[in-house]
């Protein structure tokens, strides 16, 4: 049997620790993942308005039948939107397809600093959770520079960041700067899109504890304190992601993980460049 974990948020709210991410998967794919996902335990979804399924999303809410306040949903601004009125519009526009009438979590995607407007773009995401549209605001993918401006020009602290994290990106430096603002850190790509399942490190300590690679590195991302998102669109995979409430990483186990960390690990995009 599992049982759900959270993390307490600096506004009072509370986040479970394990959701189910929804990038890449499409239509009924989508429908059908969160519908599973639910179905298995979880109870926090992440979407993104540039994912284009948040229509989809909505409709796996309703199909799992499950009140709507045992659920943590979150979506995300795209870029295209950023700026106080196209943020609010963009808002509404994220409501509708998700046929929801609150949200649990907005984040801003990206800072896109290029565009110098990522502060404006907070002001707005401000002005929603004090009209009580969304319970709690934070961001994706900020640096230090950009966490420091909006917290300095609104004295309003985001909730959560959500950065790439995985054995081989560890981000040790960011997660400390959150643990001293009181900012939970939360994990995208925390499989590494699925290229650290097949790590032999990782692959050792799963047979060590019968349990996957990926159980492995779930358990890991819980064990560091981190919100972890992993992405499934099959239903065994994503019963099996959700079982790592049962066992806990022993010390060589998490000192064998840490040497699996680089400089150069990251994946994705740099959000001190990324400019789309
Ligand atoms: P991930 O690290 O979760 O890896 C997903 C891939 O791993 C799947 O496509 C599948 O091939 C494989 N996988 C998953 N479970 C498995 C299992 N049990 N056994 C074998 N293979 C398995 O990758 P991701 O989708 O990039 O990241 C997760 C979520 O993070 C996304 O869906 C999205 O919600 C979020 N995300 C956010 C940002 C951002 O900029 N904020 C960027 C990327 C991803």
């Amino acid at each position: 049997m599992t049982t759900q974990m959270t993390i307490k948020l600096n506004d009072g709210n509370a986040i479970p620790q394990v959701g189910l991410g929804v990038w890449k998967a499409e239509g009924d794919q989508a429908r059908n993942a969160v519908k599973s996902a639910i179905d298995a335990g979880y109870r926090h979804i992440d979407t993104a308005a540039t994912y284009g399924n948040e229509g989809q999303v909505g409709e796996g809410v309703r199909d799992a039948g499950i009140a709507r306040d045992e659920l943590f949903i979150t979506t995300k601004l795209w870029n295209d939107a950023q700026g106080y009125d196209s943020t609010l519009a963009a808002f509404d526009k994220s409501m509708t397809k998700l046929g929801l009438d609150y949200l649990d979590l907005y984040l801003i995607h990206w800072p896109a600093p290029r565009k110098g407007l990522f502060v404006e773009t907070w002001k707005a995401l401000v002005k929603l959770k004090e009209d009580g549209r969304i319970r709690s605001i934070g961001v994706s993918n900020f640096e230090r520079e950009h966490l420091d401006r909006i917290i300095g020009e609104t004295g309003v602290k985001p909730v959560i960041n959500q950065i790439e994290i995985h054995p081989g990106f560890q981000q040790a430096e960011m997660r400390r700067h959150h643990e001293e603002l009181g900012i939970a850190t939360q994990s995208w790509s925390p499989l590494g899109q699925g290229s650290m399942l097949s790590n032999p490190v990782i692959e050792e300590i799963a047979r060590k504890h019968g349990k996957s690679p990926a159980q492995v590195i779930i358990r890991w991302h819980l064990d560091s304190g981190l919100v972890v998102i992993p992405k499934s669109v099959t239903p065994s995979r994503i019963v099996e992601n959700f079982d790592v409430f049962s066992f806990r990483l022993e010390d060589d186990d998490i000192a064998s993980i840490s040497s699996l960390d680089s400089a150069d690990g990251r994946i994705g995009p740099d959000p001190m460049t990324a400019d789309f």
